[in-house]
């Protein structure tokens, strides 16, 4: 459909016309907002890093001759916070690039891609990983991306559980929609904070990610690539205890 414009004549059209300019304004602004905050949070996050690094040079520089024993402290901070910065650029790069794109959706047995994915993750990473998955579940997608997503779910189940608690990826059909999880027996996700942490440089606040290191950008890429895949994301509580990342696909 072709948007008509017509020449208000009524008082009451100049009014919906001005609420309709209004209402343009103001999503405007808010995406320039949105905007001014991710250059703001990104630069912030960029920043803490930095100083550490040129902190831990300068204190090589001027006590490293008469104190050489502060040396290996000070390199494996740089170390640490090199790769820290990295990862985030890295993370900014994916961002900025699932913005833009549009992918190319082709046919994925899913079920065996999600088998080869789960059972690399078993080998490598995470032995109490517990695989169930449907077989013949073929969906329209993009397999590069949907791995980056599963691990990404991964990681995120295995980093914030407890060690050697068991997490489990399944895939179903249900109800004639195609039905991916992640579960963890983790913290769990607060209720107000369930649609927050597909935000951007959002992290919930509590002690248990306090200690463990992140940039608050993973969920957002995921929540980015899935719909991309034409696809639908949410959280849910486990039983008796963690969470459920659950995706959501239409047939092929
Ligand atoms: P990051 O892990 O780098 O902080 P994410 O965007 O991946 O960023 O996750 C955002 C926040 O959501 C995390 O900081 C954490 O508080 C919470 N979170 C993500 N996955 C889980 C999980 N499986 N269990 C509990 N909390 C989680």
């Amino acid at each position: 459909d072709q948007p008509t414009l017509t020449v208000p004549s009524s008082p009451q059209e100049i009014n919906e016309l001005g609420n309709a300019f209004n209402e343009l304004l103001k999503a405007q602004n808010q995406r320039l907002q949105r905007e001014r905050d991710f250059v703001s949070n990104a630069s912030h996050e960029l920043k803490t890093p930095i100083a550490a690094i040129r902190g831990n040079l300068n204190l090589i520089k001027r006590h490293g001759d008469k104190h050489p024993d502060v040396i290996p402290e000070s390199l494996e901070y740089i170390d640490e916070e090199s790769s820290r910065m990295q990862n985030l650029i890295e993370n900014l790069l994916h961002l900025s690039r699932a913005d833009r794109t549009d992918l190319i959706l082709e046919d994925v047995n899913l079920s065996e891609s999600v088998n080869r994915i789960g059972k690399q993750y078993q080998t490598t990473i995470a032995p109490e990983l517990k695989l169930d998955i449907a077989e013949n579940i073929h969906i329209r997608g993009n397999e590069d991306t949907l791995k980056q997503i599963i691990v990404a779910l991964l990681d995120n189940a295995h980093k914030y559980s407890p060690a050697n608690s068991t997490i489990e990826l399944n895939l179903k059909k249900n109800n004639g929609q195609i039905q991916l999880d992640v579960k963890d027996q983790g913290p769990g996700i607060p209720e107000d904070q369930k649609n927050l942490i597909f935000q951007r440089f959002y992290r919930v606040d509590t002690s248990h990610s306090s200690d463990i290191k992140g940039s608050g950008l993973g969920l957002s890429i995921v929540s980015q690539l899935v719909k991309l895949n034409n696809a639908q994301i949410k959280v849910l509580d486990n039983t008796p205890r963690g969470s459920i990342f659950r995706i959501t696909f239409l047939e092929d």
